[in-house]
């Protein structure tokens, strides 16, 4: 197995078979065997009920589903635990990422240089007051705090070679400082551009 995406998911039912179409058109074509976790987190709105039937036609899915919802850094590490690829992904459900970007941060990843990706949102999509300049406060402090800068470290779009995600015990909400810990587990971090 090449590549694991783990995909954690909550309330997602309108955005899943659109995204794994994408997912699809993105990694169908290229020389990769992959698979798609998807992390069901307690949902309500019949997400589980839509992978489940996604599932039964597409080999490459893979499917956890949670009791109920334990939030997205309990998701990611039981798709971290699950994950078989060389290379794991991660990616939000809800299409904020684009699947189509995988393919570089694969080729990122390959320089050999480095052992974490992380989508950098050049062209950030989201709210100015409410959003861009609250994340920009906060991110320098962190940066400065940690010594770990990157011009973007919110974005889930992320590739870690294996034994990066191996070395992870996430907890709580620790999946907002994912960049910091594999900074401190001594493992090498790379930004492109999505
Ligand atoms: N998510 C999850 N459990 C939660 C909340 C969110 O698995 O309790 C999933 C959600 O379906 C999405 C991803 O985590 O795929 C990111 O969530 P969200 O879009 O709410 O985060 P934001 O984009 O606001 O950072
Ligand atoms: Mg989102």
């Amino acid at each position: 197995m090449d590549l694991s995406l783990v995909i954690p998911v909550y309330n997602e039912v309108e955005n899943l078979s659109a995204l794994m179409d994408e997912i699809t058109s993105a990694l169908d074509g290229q020389d990769l065997a992959y698979e798609a976790i998807f992390i069901d987190d307690g949902s309500s709105d019949g997400s589980y009920e839509l992978l489940e039937s996604l599932r039964e036609q597409n080999d490459h899915i893979a499917l956890i589903r949670f009791r109920r919802n334990y939030g997205q850094t309990a998701a990611f590490a039981a798709g971290f635990d699950y994950a078989h690829g060389k290379y794991v992904v991660t990616m939000d459900a809800d299409r904020q990422n684009d699947p189509a970007d995988v393919p570089k941060l694969v080729a990122r990843i390959e320089l050999g240089d480095c052992d974490v990706v992380n989508g950098w949102r050049e062209n950030r999509q989201d709210p100015y007051v409410m959003r861009k300049v609250p994340s920009k406060i906060a991110n320098g402090l962190i940066a400065t705090t940690t010594g770990v800068h990157l011009h973007d470290r919110g974005c889930s779009l992320r590739l870690f070679r294996h034994e990066v995600v191996e070395e992870l015990n996430l907890d709580g909400e620790m999946h907002r400082f994912i960049p910091e810990l594999c900074s401190f587990n001594g493992f090498k971090l790379a930004e492109v551009p999505v």
